[in-house]
């Protein structure tokens, strides 16, 4: 699978938003976003006009960073969307927030998608009581997500239990802490979600 492996905080800067990929540090004042609010690289403080196209790319992009997913996969998800009956957009959005990565970092079993993704690759979480090991396995309304009793003792999830996330109290989900499960109640309204993504652009690029 490709892989990016420069600094994570130029994402943000490039997109010119926190896209809070990194946990903790993003709610600190360490955050690169906090101290150079401008895009990267030598002509990143100049004043550059956007066009229509540009705006809607970067949309684009932006939305599959803060998820983690890549090109190929994210067009995918667009396709699905489309052929669902609704509002597009919100449907995509709706299908990128199924993802079992995501859905356990909204549990508050990680402290980031990309720390979640990682997790779930170990092999720490079963759905429905099947382990699970797919980022990007598709969780659906009623589905129970639990860290596994093997690695319930993992260092990672007691350090967990102390602290104190704002992630796991979702109108849409349901979570027990202490026991390290959740469960999905329903899928999220546009207005439950907090991501900095004006979906209706990634629609119009992707319907040119
Ligand atoms: Fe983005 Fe987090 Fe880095 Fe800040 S610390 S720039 S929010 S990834």
């Amino acid at each position: 699978m490709a892989r990016y492996n420069e600094s994570t905080c130029r994402l943000c800067r490039r997109e010119a938003a926190k896209l809070y990929l990194k946990g903790d540090r993003c709610y600190s004042e360490k955050c690169a976003f906090v101290r150079k609010g401008y895009p990267p690289g030598m002509h990143g403080q100049k004043r550059q006009k956007v066009s229509e196209y540009g705006m809607q790319l970067r949309e684009k992009q932006k939305a599959r960073r803060v998820y983690g997913v890549l090109e190929a996969q994210f067009r995918r998800y667009f396709r699905e969307a489309d052929r669902r009956k609704g509002i597009t957009g919100e449907l995509l959005l709706q299908i990128l927030e199924s993802r079992l990565d995501n859905v356990v970092y909204r549990l508050g079993f990680a402290r980031s998608r990309t720390e979640a993704r990682q997790l779930v690759r170990h092999g720490h979480f079963k759905v429905n009581g099947r382990k699970v090991d797919i980022p990007s396995y598709m969780t659906r309304p009623g589905d129970e997500i639990a860290v596994r009793e093997n690695s319930k003792d993992q260092p990672v999830f007691k350090e967990m239990l102390t602290l104190k996330t704002t992630q796991g109290a979702l109108p849409w989900l349901e979570v027990e802490r202490e026991q390290l499960k959740g469960r999905i109640v329903r899928l999220p309204a546009r207005g439950e979600l907090d991501v900095p993504i004006t979906e209706h652009l990634i629609v119009e690029l992707y319907s040119r």
